[in-house]
């Protein structure tokens, strides 16, 4: 998702014997269920392992949908029949299963997403925004209808209806497969919060009911085998296994339709409708968008074929797009790992369905454009880069959004920074104008330094338990900028390196921070050796589970003339003469002062009079450094942090002091303001 700052998804299943035969029919059952298995097995071979879009599986699939769905344009309502499978495979026997209903978060403004303080601007109405569950029956067709209750797992919240428990009455045992045959009806809401209808146009997102992520012991945090099944919050993402879908949309047939899936087929039904038929593999959710009015324009990069749905009115807007997802195809193939998808669909929304603008889907996402958007702000660009990159980060890389959200839209927001400086300028990847250039990874930095809440939490939080106003500035700006100072400490290629080695431990799977950090000491180990010290942790340790501030400072420069530096005598030199040296002239002295209790590597620079410049490696531990030197000139300015490598850092303007060359006062002025402001320039946009 995008913060606000810019607008502000077996037909079998393998039932393994569990129950004790008659010993005299221990061979007649063991033969049946052998064959009735290798019957199952060939089914689930033909139809659920049967690879279409990809030559191997990318994931292990522990899940499976098939759902045929029908639009009721008129009645804003998809009418579902879902048939699902869920594979347990941990060591676990588990007496349940757990399923999001993420639709009835707007059932009432009393869920736990609607009283969320700030929910009150969302266009919500009584009625709309409901998912109901009209049958819910085994592989036997055993009605478990009776048996789902709802769970509030995280506030209790008796008006929360968005997580449900059903009871098996057989619980599945290690191994084993739970399918299921859901019937259900979902309301779509006025177009609110990425999901729901306008008029005639409608994304359709978070609308069936979806299994949890069961996590067996030593996954993630896990110290026991649970389902991680949150309610849906209004600050918080998502968290699914890597799937498989089957999803076919019967919808009026003037209606240009996308979505995560590769189309597999469209039939015309008579009547005014048309089938649509998609599948999708090993991808965590299952979106799609319908609207008449869609224009439909195609490109490729390299094995990918991707389609753009925007207003026609926007077509000179096309082209922005497709050069912006094609720098990030690129450059994430080059720097952390392969798109392995030959398709991906890009919605740009009509006006009337900005609502679902700036939202992934792993192989579908929504940007925002607009016709009337001047070409050197490239916030549609940076909405398409942003969005497509998270294909990478929750969609190959699906980390736990509720629980970590730094893990996806933090990185991410690092990633589509680098993106836009990369290809669209170094110092204006956000606005590229002659009179204002703003570089992309400014933005984290101008959220994170100016917010006055900026200590008040750690990132150690679930998404929702961040106190207000915090969610974004933490989750998205501070963890990017975190992740810009660990560029500047270790190095770009050293990133890219973690980012590949990411990549290649963990793609199809779920890490948690953890995880993340166990790579980056990894890799920065096995680059530079002890120089960071035996691991990373502190560096994390501060600032993603830390509130401190980093601030160096330069407090000062002392230049004493020494009061006899004439000649002084020293030792005979070789020939036994004593030779007269002149002391030197000055001693001088650079004060630094480690304001923030965050503790950085960090550069000091210090230049002399005579043009000369020394670069001091410190620790950054102490408190007060005080760097003196014996010479003939003077320090003439010492910058701490040079290169401004640690963006953490608060405050710029203080890296830095200068020795007053200018004995006139109105010229000492216009140098001073002049200095406030290119301080001040840098303070804000860098
Ligand atoms: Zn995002």
């Amino acid at each position: 998702m995008k913060s606000r700052r810019e607008f502000t998804i077996l037909k079998i299943f393998i039932l393994l014997p569990r129950n004790k035969e008659d010993p005299e029919n221990a061979y007649l059952s063991v033969m049946k269920l052998l064959i009735i298995s290798l019957l199952l097995l060939a089914i689930h071979c033909s139809v659920s392992l049967a690879q279409i879009i990809n030559d191997q599986p990318l994931s292990e699939r522990i899940t499976w949908y098939s759902i045929d769905a029908t639009l009721d344009p008129d009645e804003k309502k998809v009418y579902g029949s879902m048939d699902a499978y869920w594979i347990n495979n941990s060591d676990d026997v588990v007496p349940d299963v757990q399923m999001h209903l993420y639709m009835n978060a707007f059932r009432s403004n009393k869920t736990t997403f609607l009283r969320r303080p700030g929910s009150s601007t969302l266009r919500w109405q009584q009625g709309e925004g409901c998912i109901d569950i009209k049958s819910f029956s085994d592989r036997q067709g055993k009605d478990l209808l009776g048996n789902v209750q709802y769970i509030r797992p995280d506030d209790g919240n008796v008006y929360d209806s968005t997580v449900i428990r059903v009871m098996l009455p057989d619980p599945v045992s290690p191994g084993d497969t739970f399918r299921v045959k859901i019937s259900f009806e979902t309301r779509l809401p006025l177009i609110s919060w990425r999901t729901g209808y306008n008029d005639d146009f409608f994304f359709v997102a978070q609308w069936f009911p979806k299994f949890g992520v069961y996590e067996s012991e030593g996954m993630r945090y896990a110290v026991k085998g649970a389902w991680n099944c949150h309610q849906f919050h209004k600050e918080s993402e998502f968290y699914s296994n890597h799937s498989l879908y089957e999803v076919s949309i019967t919808l009026p047939a003037e209606y240009v339709a996308g979505s995560c899936g590769m189309l597999m087929g469209e039939t015309l039904n008579g009547e005014g409708t048309k089938t649509i038929s998609y599948r999708a593999e090993d991808i965590v959710d299952f979106a799609w968008t319908a609207w008449p009015g869609y224009a439909v324009y195609k490109d490729t990069w390299k094995h990918v074929n991707i389609t753009l749905l925007i207003p026609p009115e926007r077509s000179n807007q096309a082209e922005r797009q497709f050069r912006a997802v094609k720098y990030a195809l690129e450059y994430f193939d080059e720097n952390a790992g392969p798109y392995p998808w030959p398709y991906l669909t890009i919605a740009d929304p009509p006006l009337k369905g900005i609502g679902a603008g700036g939202m992934e889907y792993t192989t579908l996402f929504t940007t925002i454009s607009s016709y009337l958007m001047p070409a050197f702000i490239l916030t549609p660009e940076q909405v398409t880069v942003h969005e497509f990159g998270h294909a990478y980060f929750m969609g190959i890389i699906a980390s736990n959004e509720f629980e970590e959200p730094w893990l996806d839209e933090g990185i991410n927001s690092f990633w589509e920074q680098r993106i836009m400086d990369h290809y669209y300028g170094p110092g204006y990847g956000f606005i590229n104008h002659p009179l204002l250039k703003i570089p992309g990874k400014a933005q984290s930095r101008i959220s994170y330094v100016n917010s006055p809440l900026r200590q008040i939490v750690s990132n150690a939080e679930y998404s929702w338990n961040y106190p207000q106003k915090t969610y974004a500035m933490m989750s998205y700006q501070k963890a990017s900028v975190i992740m810009q100072t660990l560029m500047g400490i270790v190095g770009e290629e050293t990133i890219n390196e973690i980012f590949r080695e990411y990549y290649r431990l963990w793609a199809f799977r779920h890490p948690s921070g953890r995880d993340f950090i166990n790579v980056v000491n990894d890799v920065v180990s096995r680059i530079h050796g002890n120089t960071f010290g035996t691991d990373m942790n502190w560096f994390f340790d501060q600032t993603i589970y830390g509130t401190g501030i980093c601030d160096y400072q330069v407090t000062g420069i002392t230049n004493s003339k020494n009061p006899h530096p004439g000649d002084i005598t020293v030792l005979p030199d070789s020939s036994g003469s004593d030779v007269s040296v002149h002391g030197p002239m000055y001693t001088s002295t650079a004060h630094i002062h480690r304001a923030g209790s965050v503790i950085m590597p960090v550069d000091v620079l210090i230049h002399f009079s005579d043009g000369s410049e020394i670069t001091e490696k410190w620790d950054g531990k102490d408190r007060y450094r005080d760097f003196t030197y014996s010479g003939n000139s003077k320090i003439e300015r010492v910058k701490v942090d040079p290169g401004l490598k640690l963006r953490m850092d608060v405050n710029f303007v203080n890296n830095s002091k200068a020795i007053d060359r200018n004995k006139v006062p109105v010229k000492r002025l216009i140098s001073k303001l002049n200095t406030f402001i290119q301080f001040y320039l840098s303070f804000i946009l860098l």
